[in-house]
């Protein structure tokens, strides 16, 4: 249960990292990534995933693993 940010569609603003409860995405030389060990899907922090709903970029950026 996780999310993953694809990069064709990502445009490293960080946004999603900002909200991210358990500090799941890291960024590494540009490159935003989630961390699939750790990240919830924000179940039981919020009704959909924060990074999801954040992202500027769209849905299409931050999709279900
Ligand atoms: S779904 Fe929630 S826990 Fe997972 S990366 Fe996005 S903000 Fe973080
Ligand atoms: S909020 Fe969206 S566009 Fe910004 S770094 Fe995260 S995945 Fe990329």
């Amino acid at each position: 249960m996780a999310m993953k940010i694809v990069q064709a569609e990502c445009a490293s603003c960080g946004d999603c990292a900002a909200v991210c409860p358990t500090k799941s995405i890291v960024e590494k030389g540009g490159i935003f990534k989630i961390n699939a060990d750790t990240c919830t899907e924000c179940d039981g922090v919020a009704d959909s995933p924060k990074c999801q709903d954040t992202c500027p970029s769209g849905d299409s950026c931050i999709v279900y693993l």
